[in-house]
């Protein structure tokens, strides 16, 4: 029995066209999916276009509008392929991982760098990987099928702007490879047993503070008014800079003393941020609760806490925070 898949199409280069204001989206699902014939061999797909964007204008409201046609078509199809702009494709990876949790249902997002009809385009591949990924029988959760790899989507980040290899999978293995339209599993399992669970909401009053040398603490006022949820990317393993006057630690107590969320994070790519090596970190615990993102990507930690802050606050939005979903924090 062939798997029924729906396509879900919200725009990206990999549906666009030249135009005389740059690259946009223009091209339908039905026309992008006549471009991978071999699928049909594969899968029964079915299609909808919610939005058809540069995932550049891609946030909160269209994850959840993704998350809900995912929901509410759950039981009818065996699998989800989403192609997106790769911009903030790993933003909305994340998103679904948290949004769609505990599914043994195959949600792929793929996108491509050139446009579908463009001379040497990755469009072709990447679309046919990501079908015929989310039809084998081993496929689950929320991947991103991109360039032969396929990346957790809590894992996912993109590295390159031009390059075919745009995403990486940032300290974890890509989890399969796609090698003549057949996944090679290099990690399966353990694959959700019982059902999904569907989330609705998101807290979108999240910032990420990235620090820069020199940066003023006056930032924290504006933050105290507009933020539930804080991400401060710092440099190296984490710290926040006294420069003589303290005004950044007492911004920070100022922020958490209203019950504010506020975790911190690396600016470094790989290997996470450890609070408690430097005195610099470590100062921090004397402003109050601080979380710690730890080895999270940037992405997962903003979208998880958009999540955790849409369900609890203080203590219980940590803890969910921290609770790891799909091996975003180990
Ligand atoms: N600007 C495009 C987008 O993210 C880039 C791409 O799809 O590769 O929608």
């Amino acid at each position: 029995m062939k798997k029924k898949i729906l396509m879900i199409a919200t725009g990206g280069t990999i549906a666009s066209k030249e135009t005389a204001g740059g690259l946009a989206p223009a091209i339908s699902p039905d026309e992008l999916l006549s471009c991978v014939p071999e699928v049909a061999e594969a899968c029964n797909v079915e299609t909808v276009q919610p939005f058809n964007l540069d995932s550049t204008d891609v946030y909160a409201p269209h994850w959840l509008e993704i998350a809900s046609i995912i929901e509410r078509n759950y039981s009818a199809f065996d699998g989800f392929v989403v192609t997106h702009g790769t911009d903030t494709m790993a933003y909305t990876a994340a998103a679904l991982s948290y949004l769609v949790q505990n599914s043994a249902k195959p949600v792929v997002l793929t996108g491509s760098q050139r446009s579908v009809y463009s001379r040497d385009t990755d469009a072709r591949r990447n679309l046919s990987d990501a079908f015929l990924y989310c039809a084998d029988r081993s496929s689950y959760g929320v991947r991103i099928v991109f360039d032969g790899s396929v990346i957790l989507g809590t894992r996912a980040k993109k590295t390159r702007t031009r390059s075919f290899n745009a995403f990486s999978s940032i300290d974890f293995p890509a989890v399969a490879t796609m090698r003549d339209g057949r996944p090679y599993c290099y990690i399966s399992g353990p694959r959700p047993s019982g059902e999904p669970r569907f989330y609705r909401k998101l807290d979108g009053n999240v910032f990420v503070l990235k620090m820069i040398p020199g940066l003023r603490a006056d930032v924290f006022d504006y933050l105290c008014k507009s933020c539930d949820g804080l991400i401060i990317e710092s440099f190296g393993s984490g710290g926040m800079p006294d420069y003589g006057d303290g005004a950044f630690f007492e911004g920070l107590s100022r922020f958490l003393s209203l019950g504010k969320t506020a975790v911190l994070t690396t600016q470094a790519e790989h290997e996470g941020s450890s609070m408690d090596k430097y005195a610099v970190g470590r100062k921090l615990r004397s402003c109050g609760r601080i979380t710690e993102a730890g080895c999270m990507t940037l992405e997962a930690a903003v979208t998880k806490l958009m999540w955790a802050l849409s369900l609890a606050r203080g203590e219980e939005a940590e803890k969910l925070f921290l609770t790891p979903v799909e091996y975003d924090i180990y």
